[in-house]
């Protein structure tokens, strides 16, 4: 009997791999890296281990953990209470901004109190058409300017206008009144938002998750990257010429990847649905330095425009990802896709790192760059339709989407789990 095929061995292939293997139903899942986890790999370079960016666990679901600890991992994740912070002109204050700003400038402080004073005073019952109306109506001005508007427009090059609202609900947190004014004033101490704790490998990096999983698996074929579908004749086509049918196929590759590798003529809306989707990569470079770190935060968000990254982690912070006396840096950087020089991205990241007091050129012993493409979904006003239309055309033809980049949406690595495993129980010959 043919397979559940499954293209893509990051954490939502190796989980729904896992539960159908599990179920007794045959499963393939191939996955074109020689090491599985995709966004969730760590490497090792000199006794440093680095991410592939900065990755977090956050797990908000009773399945998640009982899954973790099930496969013996839990107990390897410590939990951390997040140290994060917001540097503007030269001023790190702690995160979220929205409800810290004691420690910004004064005047920037005063643009902000005012602007949400006013945002509150005026509220409106009036739905907001986009992220700029959204931010202006629930933080006002002096917040949007000096933060949410530079952070968000580096992050996924675009204007805040171009952004719908799709995504920002669970992801930033509305604050009351008291606590911006307590928060301008620095009285409070009580940690908002969806991220205020975390989970961390005790040692080694993220790919401890990935691992465990893949670790169970007796159908993961790496180094098979998957170049043709065949949806009418249901079967794929490999780099190495290999050719495999299946039964049912599920996709966690990327959705405009996935339109690219279909072999068969595309519906006009189809094609156009795909030239709608729209995304930015991330660069991640990772270091690793001699010396204790310059700063005690797990990681620091820049939104000043003339700085190239966005986002710079001290991952040794939070894990053992260093020899004695070391630490390890990760900056991240956006970059739209297909264009612009890495290396020369990497160069400018670097020098306006060492340039904003945080790296010791001297010091640095390990340099690696990675680039994570797709990274982030930009979520503009074709995305909704756009991916509707792509999902409904793919399920008709009998494939199952799952995965923050395969359903193109914005997601963490629980729901990579909890993606998987609702993939699995759909896809299982028991089901
Ligand atoms: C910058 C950044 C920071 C993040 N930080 C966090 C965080 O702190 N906490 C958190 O919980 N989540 C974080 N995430 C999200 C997390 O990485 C994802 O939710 C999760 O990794 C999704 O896993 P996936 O299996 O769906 O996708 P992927 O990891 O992309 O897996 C897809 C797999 O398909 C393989 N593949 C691609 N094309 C082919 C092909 N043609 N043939 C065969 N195989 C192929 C790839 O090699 C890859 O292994 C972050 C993501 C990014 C981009």
């Amino acid at each position: 009997m043919e397979p559940v095929l499954i293209i893509g061995g990051g954490l939502t292939g190796l989980v729904a791999a896992e539960q159908l293997e599990r179920a007794g139903t045959p499963t393939v899942v191939l996955e074109r890296e020689a090491t599985p986890g995709g966004a969730c790999r760590s490497l090792s370079d000199e006794g440093y281990t680095f991410d592939y960016t900065g990755h977090l666990l956050h797990v908000a679901r009773p399945e998640t953990q009982a899954y973790l600890e099930e496969l013996g991992l839990w107990r390897q994740l410590k939990v951390h209470r997040r140290r994060a912070a917001v540097v503007i002109g030269g001023h790190a204050t702690p995160y979220p901004v929205q409800i810290n700003t004691h420690g910004l400038d004064p005047e920037v402080r005063r643009d902000c109190l005012l602007g949400f004073v006013h945002a509150w005073a005026d509220e409106t019952a009036e739905e907001p058409a986009d992220f700029r109306a959204w931010v202006l109506d629930r933080f006002g001005e002096g917040l949007a300017d000096h933060f949410f508007f530079p952070y968000n427009s580096k992050l996924y090059r675009a204007r805040p206008e171009e952004l719908s609202l799709d995504w920002v609900g669970r992801y930033v947190p509305k604050p009351k009144l008291e606590e911006v004014v307590d928060g301008a004033l620095g009285l409070h101490d009580e940690d908002v938002g969806y991220n205020a704790t975390f989970r961390y490998p005790a040692s080694g990096g993220i790919s401890l998750l990935p691992n465990g999983v893949a670790g169970r698996l007796s159908c993961l074929r790496l180094e098979r990257e998957v170049t043709g579908v065949h949806l009418g004749e249901r079967w794929v086509e490999l780099a190495d010429g290999e050719q495999l049918g299946w039964r049912k196929l599920l996709s966690t590759i990327s959705l405009p990847a996935l339109i690219d590798r279909l072999v068969d003529p595309l519906p006009e809306e189809v094609a156009a649905a795909r030239r709608a989707l729209r995304w930015v990569r991330v660069l991640n470079l990772a270091l690793g330095v001699e010396g204790p770190a310059p700063s005690t935060e797990h990681w620091l968000y820049f939104p000043d425009p003339e700085l190239p990254f966005y986002r710079v982690g001290f991952p040794s912070n939070h894990g053992d990802l260093a020899p004695p006396g070391c630490h390890t840096v990760s900056v991240e950087a956006s970059l739209d896709p297909g264009v612009g020089d890495v290396e020369a991205l990497a160069a400018g990241a670097q020098s306006a790192l060492a340039g904003a007091g945080l790296l010791e050129e001297g010091a640095l012993r390990v340099r690696r760059v990675t680039v994570l493409d797709p990274a982030y979904v930009v979520f503009d006003h074709h995305r909704r339709q756009a991916v509707a239309l792509l999902r409904d055309f793919l399920r008709q033809r009998g494939v199952t989407l799952a995965g923050r980049w395969a359903e193109w949406k914005y997601s963490a690595m629980e729901d990579a789990v909890l993606d998987g495993m609702r993939a699995a129980r759909n896809l299982s010959d028991a089901g």
